[in-house]
């Protein structure tokens, strides 16, 4: 196999089955950060959803993808002829503890693939069997936490959030023991690459400068290529991984999008969200949500993301010191300078973008208005996703009469405000709300929804699912009938949901 570099592949010409072209430059480059391994054999390999469109996209032969060649290889059980799958290596800092040698412990690298566009991805399974990477795991992952995986990959997409995209999902034939017995299965993902910030700090331990400094290299080449053009390339590199990040994190921010486990190894270098485990969305607005089970803290809890994000780049600028300045005081100045645009680069973003959301399009909101709708819906409990549709709504008609969301007054006199600032910015009431239309989805993998079609397919039936898969994928276009999709959850639900890791 003629190895291409990073940036330069030639896209195919007609679509091709995944496998005829995959690459492995990551693995060439850096043999230290990956372990060549295959996926387990499997008694029943099965396709349960596949993603016609990404495969359209990618240019993918779907009849190849259905075959029992495809099901073998998107189960893990069947390997690649002529090419290797790999575990990756990397280490990370798990809810603030450094742990020197996570791994893939249940996932593979089959290859990267070039898109019609000259893209580059990753090409990715999880679930496919015990790695030496494992520790105590079993290797094995199941239908409902893998099909989780698929529906908020591809909702995030549909929301235009950078992210891995979610390829297919195989049963094994499998049965796993979690809380209950589960269906095994495997989900194929595609991604702009698995290098993490756990990455870097897997290789400063194993490699130091050497090693980062190919791995930094590499991932210039991949994901942040301007930064190759500036005098110091490896301040530029950081800088982009700063802005890439303030970028993703007020995109989660503005959708009420909490990852759950935003642990070093579970933060991508190009930007993408990745590894769908405990994450949820916000019903009721309230920063101090948390879902997941194991987050007791509240570390990882919905408002305290942006600081963690920025805990995150520091970790990874730790690992970059050696390759910023050779004195060591020098390069902890450079890098804190690029650590400090952090905060401002993601609040101009989460401004901005709350401000479209209220039907300013780009223009500044000054003043207290957005802060203090915040604090109203805190207090008055309001649904984060729904409430912007609602108020789109009251804007069409508030020459007539403004109706509460709630029952609180406070909305009502936060509304005359909001409205008065619209008009002052010359802004016709009726285009204002059709601009916020456009960018508030109606139509979210709500907890409950998505509850309800794990559930369902865990007896075998996959409509609830499909169903939600074709809401959220279409987040913004309304659906006569589909009012239960755009609706809040049920209150004794909403109080009570709680996500779990590593199933
Ligand atoms: P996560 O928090 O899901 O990103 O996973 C953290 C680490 O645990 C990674 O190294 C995973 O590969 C590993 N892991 C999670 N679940 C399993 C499992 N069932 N078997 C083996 N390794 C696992
Ligand atoms: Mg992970």
């Amino acid at each position: 196999m003629a190895l291409v570099r990073p940036g330069e592949g030639d896209a195919p010409e007609h679509p091709v089955a995944p496998w005829d072209d995959l690459q492995m430059t990551y693995a060439e480059d850096l043999p230290e950060l990956v372990l060549w391994w295959q996926g387990d054999e499997v008694p029943r390999p099965e396709l349960a959803v596949l993603n016609e469109d990404l495969a359209a996209e990618l240019d993918m032969s779907v009849e190849a993808l259905r075959s029992d060649d495809g099901v073998g290889i998107l189960s893990g059980s069947r390997a690649i002829e002529g090419t290797g799958s790999a575990a990756l290596a990397y280490a990370g800092h798990q809810f603030g503890q450094y742990s020197p040698r996570l791994g893939d412990g249940r996932a593979l690298l089959l290859g990267e693939l070039v898109g019609p566009d000259g893209r580059r991805l990753d090409l990715h399974l999880k679930g496919s069997g015990r790695t030496p990477f494992a520790r105590g795991g079993d290797g094995k992952a199941t239908i409902g936490p893998m099909l989780r995986e698929y529906v908020i990959a591809e909702a995030m997409h549909a929301l235009g959030v950078p992210t891995t995209r979610s390829l297919s999902v195989c049963t094994t034939g499998e049965s796993i023991p979690r809380d209950r017995v589960e269906p095994g299965a495997v989900l194929a993902r595609t991604a702009a690459s698995h290098i993490r910030v756990g990455t870097f700090e897997y290789a400063v331990r194993v490699g130091g400068d050497e090693l980062v400094r190919r791995l930094a290299d590499y991932s210039i080449v991949r994901h942040h290529p301007l930064a190759a053009q500036e005098q110091e390339p490896y301040r530029a590199f950081l800088a982009a991984v700063v802005e890439a990040q303030a970028a993703l994190i007020s995109r989660w921010m503005l959708i009420g999008f909490v990852h759950g486990v935003m642990n070093t190894d579970n933060m991508t270098i190009s930007g993408e969200s990745i590894d769908y485990g405990p994450c949820a969305f916000v019903d009721r607005y309230d920063p101090d949500t948390v879902f997941s089970s194991i987050d007791h803290g509240g570390r990882y809890r919905f408002g305290n993301q942006p600081s963690v994000a920025l805990w995150n780049l520091s970790r990874l600028a730790e690992t970059l010191l050696g390759l910023l300045s050779d004195d060591e005081e020098e390069a902890v100045e450079v890098a804190t300078a690029e650590l400090r645009r952090f905060p401002e680069l993601y609040e101009l973003q989460w401004r901005t973008g709350l401000a479209a959301k209220i039907g300013f399009g780009s223009a500044p909101v000054d003043g207290p208005l957005l802060e203090d709708l915040l604090e109203v819906m805190k207090a008055d409990g309001l649904d984060w996703t729904s409430t912007f549709r609602l108020l789109a709504d009251e804007l069409r008609q508030a020459d007539e009469q403004l109706v509460s969301v709630s029952t609180g007054e406070p909305i009502l006199d936060w509304k005359a405000r909001w409205i008065e600032a619209l008009e002052a910015e010359g802004r016709p009431l009726r285009e204002a709300a059709d601009a916020m239309d456009a960018v508030n989805p109606l139509y979210i993998p709500r907890n409950h929804l998505v509850h309800e079609a794990l559930e369902a397919a865990n007896e075998d039936d996959l409509a609830p699912f499909g169903e939600l898969v074709e809401r959220v994928t279409h987040p913004f276009t309304p659906v006569p009938g589909a009012d239960r999709h755009a609706a809040p959850a049920p209150e004794e639900f909403a109080s009570v949901f709680r996500t779990f890791c590593g199933t």
